[in-house]
């Protein structure tokens, strides 16, 4: 077991809290913001500038692939109606907010998050990538995150504290979701949802294992040559029980997940942004 960020557990758990927050008795004077655009799922997490999550909320949705946003306005649409659910809860407006690609992702797609995220009225801050995200809640020094999200799997090797090398492959949540309709002859949502249910999940493992495998041999393909001291997995993906034994087992590594995988990244990427003043005073009402 290696040792991670002290402290993990309990950020994972305020961040979680900060999912069913009420609304604010004091509008906050500044906060660091985030969004994440994922395969499956589209995250809005704001910060307090001392990093204690203030709110988030998130929201499945088939709107980006593989970093690449493939329904704009869809994307707007989701992120929206998460950024009024949010400020609502706030009380004020979300002045700024950051962004994230996957590695790898050229430039040119990399901006359609950004015009996604002014879209909806907030100035993007800049861009971040998803491991170095990951990596500013696991604050490892050396090791490697491997996000498991809905379509890919990101590897990041991280050597004195800084992303030395990546890699992405087309294996996620949506394979396991697939084997699993094709083996029960059920529908991709019936599985879906199969899938994420903790009473189910032991009786699907021997049907996603080989996933699973397939996993830890990206791992390893994707990692020879370089120092591999633990594995963490994050990612939705991650939160299937039983990801790291097998990862451990079969790639013959370290590997650990920590509480709540699915929102380290998005966490991550709020806590790369800049503090910035919200507007002093301003009681929000609302935005059309
Ligand atoms: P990508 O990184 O590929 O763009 P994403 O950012 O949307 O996708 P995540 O939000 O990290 O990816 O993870 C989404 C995946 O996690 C989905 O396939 C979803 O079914 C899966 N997932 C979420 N919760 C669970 C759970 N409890 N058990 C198993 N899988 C889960």
């Amino acid at each position: 077991m290696s040792i991670v960020a002290a402290g993990l557990s309990e950020t994972m758990g305020a961040f979680a809290r900060s999912l069913r927050s009420g609304p604010l008795t004091e509008p906050p004077t500044a906060l660091r913001a985030g969004v994440d655009l994922g395969t499956a799922y589209t995250v809005l997490v704001v910060l307090d500038e001392h990093d204690r999550p203030l709110a988030a909320a998130y929201e499945f949705a088939d709107v980006v692939r593989d970093g690449v946003v493939t329904d704009f306005v869809g994307a707007v649409d989701v992120l929206d109606r998460l950024r009024r659910d949010v400020e609502g809860r706030l009380g004020v407006a979300i002045p700024a907010a950051h962004g994230a690609y996957p590695p790898g992702v050229p430039l040119s797609e990399v901006r359609a998050v950004a015009n996604v995220i002014e879209a909806v009225g907030i100035e993007c801050s800049g861009l971040v990538d998803e491991p170095s995200a990951a990596n500013e809640v696991l604050g490892l020094r050396d090791g490697v995150v491997v996000d498991i999200g809905g379509g890919t799997t990101g590897v990041a090797v991280v050597a004195d504290g800084v992303v030395v090398h990546t890699a992405d492959e087309a294996t996620g949540g949506t394979h396991f979701t697939l084997v699993i309709a094709g083996a029960l002859g059920i529908s991709f949502d019936e599985a879906e949802a199969l899938k994420k249910d903790p009473a189910q999940q032991q009786r699907l493992f021997p049907l996603v294992r080989p996933v699973m495998e397939k996993v830890a041999s990206i791992v390893r393909t994707s990692t020879r040559g370089w120092p591999v001291p633990t594995v963490h997995l994050v990612g939705g993906t991650a939160s299937f029980p039983g990801f790291a034994e097998v990862v451990s087992e079969s790639a013959g590594l370290d590997a650990v997940v920590p509480v709540d995988p699915l929102f380290v990244t998005p966490l991550g990427i709020a806590r790369s942004a800049p503090v910035v003043p919200t507007a002093a005073g301003y009681r929000y009402q609302g935005r059309p």
